[in-house]
């Protein structure tokens, strides 16, 4: 397992549908550990491959608390086949918006069909932060990111902070 590079708004990519994937094998299984790792070691609940630039449908999720044993989830393809009109509200962050966080309302439980880690198709009810979570790493997947829910202002606001932090950073020289 290797860490990689985590892409931070702006960055065209992060606005990039990603592909569904024909099918498992060990190139994928590696990537999936790869994006657990950088997950991990990020540290953050969810990832899509999209950012870590790879364009493919798959996600991995661990919503388990520091104190419980890891929970690994990984969807390949993954299709929301319900959602409940009860909403939830949760303060959501993201690996690629370092820094922002802002209350997101969404439905508060979701069905979901997926292919998994070893080629399985597989279905999942999800309800709480996992809900939440794997809604928010689905919208990775057709580009979309939490800021969009948020007034032009708000969002604004954030990308230019973004921007201004990709200005500092590239300016450090050792
Ligand atoms: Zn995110």
């Amino acid at each position: 397992m290797s860490s990689r590079e985590i892409i931070i708004e702006p960055d065209p990519i992060l606005r990039k549908k990603s592909e569904n994937l024909e099918k498992v094998d060990t190139n994928l299984q590696k990537l999936m550990d790869d994006m657990l790792s950088t997950m991990y070691g990020a540290p953050g609940i969810g990832l899509a491959a999209v950012q870590i630039g790879i364009l493919k449908r798959v996600i991995v999720i661990d919503v388990s608390k520091e104190d419980e044993k890891k929970n690994p989830i990984f969807l390949i393809n993954p299709k929301i086949t319900y959602k409940s009109k009860k909403t939830s509200v949760y303060e959501e962050g993201c690996l690629s918006l370092p820094g922002h966080f802002a209350e997101i309302e969404r439905p508060a439980e979701c069905h979901v069909d997926f292919i998994d880690y070893f080629g399985k198709n597989k279905k999942i009810q999800a309800g709480g932060i996992l809900s939440t979570c794997i809604q928010h790493e689905i919208d990775h997947l057709n580009g979309i990111l939490f800021i969009d829910y948020l007034s032009k202002l708000k969002k604004d606001m954030i990308i230019k902070k973004l921007v201004k932090r990709k200005k500092e950073l590239s300016k450090i020289v050792l």
